[in-house]
């Protein structure tokens, strides 16, 4: 696995005195207000966070990267930064992102672009790039970011760090603004696997304010049906290897023919990797991935339209003031408008019946997809603790493992020039993340390799709440 790690000393040596941390654009907006009392000592003490500005705090401007919102504090804290500070964490400051988390190159923000550490012309990713530069210039240890479609996992592998999108539901939602409800996850980042296990740790649990969030009878649920295929699976004798007994299925459907040559190396070096750890690599299928990103945006955009309902001029920031009438029109980004607008089409009544419904079946095919080949039975089926661990074998595995992108992160110029000709190759970029936010599942990109001097990411995914299991095997093969 030491072999996949990306090359950073030869990296940082041609990049180190550029960009410097203040011109990449990572933090953004004022520090954050000093505390009214001492911190709290705790786990986490010492620990320094970066929080993705859809995040609340009330010690930070909540901006989503708008100039809706550029004026707004949120009254409270959300959940996940409340547990953080009870454990003695130490915020740093908002990181800055794509407008709303709608985007793939933190570009289209309130406070400019954020430039890539190993490249300063080339994209970060998104939409939270902010967070991930922060972390891989040392910035902050950790950075909280969100994940609707792969906001998370596709800035860590484009900066060369670690980046963890949770279970849907594993973390509280409150205090996180709304881009696409059913698909929404406050996700970690961090140089380490072990780091954002760490944090993750402090994170998952069950809250009262948020009823999507995961209740602690089905994480019980959860970790019995874990309990009894380590059971079934154990032998007779302690397996010598760490990964002895995990599974791990590559998707035939990934191998697409965009994918660079280095990042295909470095998906068969991964193999190699996790077998000499003591996987089984096999070949696997998921047969409606390609029909995975038109119903992601389909879906995203649905929902993004009702959420942004709220921004009117009214009730949030300071614009009131300016009149309502085309509030909208002044405060949002055009990307935001022009989401609005497809949002609020494939809603229509019309519309409805030749869009939204078919996206919405793609997506329960996908999650049956998803659900056919995990070993671990999906918790939140009906009948999951009986249907019978006896039914696995051939195919059912318990990763899934795949690239995070098909290459390495571009330039800035050539992804506007290619967005110009034509605009849905933006969304483009999103091909192999979009699948793990319309199942529901865990997904994590990990370091591994490197093309042409930048960071490559390959991306694990686990069963419905198999987040744990999925951290483990992130954390061998970094
Ligand atoms: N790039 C995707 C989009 O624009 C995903 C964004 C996200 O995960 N927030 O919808």
């Amino acid at each position: 696995a030491a072999a996949l790690r990306p090359n950073l000393r030869g990296l940082s040596r041609r990049h180190y005195h550029q960009p410097t941390p203040a011109m990449l654009n990572a933090l953004v907006g004022p520090p954050p207000t000093p505390e009214a009392a001492a911190p709290p000592a705790g786990a986490l003490t010492g620990w320094t966070i970066g929080l993705k500005s859809n995040i609340a705090s009330t010690r930070l401007p909540t901006t989503c990267g708008s100039r809706a919102l550029q004026a707004y504090s949120s009254p409270t804290d959300s959940t996940v930064w409340r547990r953080l500070h009870l454990a003695g964490a130490t915020l740093v400051g908002a990181t800055n992102m794509d407008e709303f988390g709608m985007g793939s190159h933190t570009r289209d923000s309130l406070h400019g672009r954020t430039m890539n550490p190993w490249d300063a012309g080339r994209s970060a990713g998104g939409s939270s790039g902010g967070a991930a530069a922060a972390v891989a210039r040392g910035v902050c240890r950790v950075a909280l970011g969100s994940d609707t479609g792969g906001s998370v996992r596709l800035p860590a592998a484009w900066c060369g760090v670690v980046g963890f999108k949770p279970s849907y539901g594993q973390l509280s939602r409150r205090g996180l603004v709304a881009y696409g409800s059913s698909l929404d996850a406050v996700g970690l980042l961090a140089r380490t696997a072990a780091d954002i296990r760490t944090a993750y740790l402090h994170l998952a649990h069950p809250d009262t304010h948020d009823m999507t969030c995961m209740t602690a009878e089905t994480r019980l649920r959860i970790a019995h049906l874990r309990q009894r295929l380590r059971e079934q699976r154990q032998g007779p004798t302690e397996p010598l290897l760490p990964l002895a007994h995990v599974r791990v299925g590559v998707p035939a459907e990934c191998w697409v023919h965009e994918l660079s040559s280095g990042c295909l190396m470095a998906w068969r070096q991964a193999c190699a990797a996790l077998r000499a750890l003591g996987c089984t690599v096999e070949r696997v299928s998921l047969g409606h991935l390609d029909a995975a990103l038109p119903a992601y945006y389909t879906v995203a955009l649905a929902e993004a339209a009702s959420n942004m309902a709220r921004f009117d001029g009214a009730r949030y920031g300071t614009h009131a003031m300016e009149g309502l009438r085309g509030a909208r029109s002044r405060l949002l980004g055009a990307e935001v408008q022009r989401r609005v607008l497809l949002g609020s089409y494939v809603m229509g009544h019309q519309a409805r019946q030749s869009f939204l419904a078919p996206a919405q079946r793609i997506r329960r095919l996908v999650q049956r997809d998803f659900d056919r080949v995990f070993a671990l039975p999906n918790a939140l089926h009906a009948g999951a603790a009986g249907r019978a661990v006896e039914e696995e074998g051939e195919g059912r595995v318990d990763v899934l493992l795949m690239p995070t992108a098909v290459g390495s992160a571009p330039l800035v110029s050539e992804e506007a020039a290619e967005e110009g000709r034509c605009r849905a190759a933006g969304y483009v970029t999103d091909v192999m993340t979009v699948p793990a936010n319309l199942a529901g599942i865990p997904a994590v990109s990990v370091p591994c390799g490197s093309d042409r001097g930048l960071p490559l990411g390959m991306q694990l995914m686990a069963q419905y709440g198999d987040d744990h299991r999925l951290l483990d095997v992130a954390e061998h093969l970094q």
